[in-house]
């Protein structure tokens, strides 16, 4: 995902560059990396406007089945040799000999933030009862929903111990 910096001019440049999933170390990657850019240059900056596009595997958090999430994220960045601007995570710093950008670090870091934090399948995901394992989505069980958690049991046992020894 390299530009060199002589292939950009004032005018809008396009560039467009499919990453292998492979190329990436993102275990969740289910598909190749898709990036549509525009650059431009102006003074000591190059402008880089675009779209990261590709789908990621992940493991739903209530009810663990595998599911499908698309990233499809629209982005802006600047590498500007200007050393006087505040850095960000959308302007980035392009050492003054630099012949070319390597957009791979930035395709890169824009995947891991788009991994979310909570992975459900869907909003209405029922999730997995925590007595059988059953998955919800697929069938009711006949668990009763008041049943208590077999591991609290021994906890209240714990508790009578503690209590009658205060005494
Ligand atoms: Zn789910
Ligand atoms: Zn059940």
């Amino acid at each position: 995902m390299k530009i060199l910096l002589s292939q950009i001019s004032v005018d809008k440049t396009l560039f467009d560059f499919t990453g292998n999933k492979d190329e990436f170390d993102i275990p969740e990657l289910a598909d190749n990396v898709s990036v549509h850019v525009s650059v431009y240059q102006s003074a000591e900056s190059y402008t880089f406007a675009g779209n990261i596009s590709t789908k990621l595997n992940l493991n739903c958090d209530r009810c663990l089945e595998l599911f499908e999430k698309t990233i499809n994220y629209n982005f802006e960045v600047i590498y500007t040799s200007e050393k006087e601007v505040d850095k960000d995570d959308h302007i980035m710093f392009l050492p003054p000999q630099e012949v070319e950008i390597d957009l791979k670090p930035y395709v890169y870091d824009t995947i891991m933030l788009n991994i979310p934090f909570k992975k459900v399948c869907s909003d209405t995901c029922k999730g997995m009862c925590a007595s059988c394992g059953e998955n919800l989505n697929h069938h009711a069980c006949t668990c009763s929903k008041d049943k208590i958690d077999p591991r609290w049991d021994s906890l209240k046992e714990l508790k009578k111990t503690l209590e009658s020894a205060e005494e």
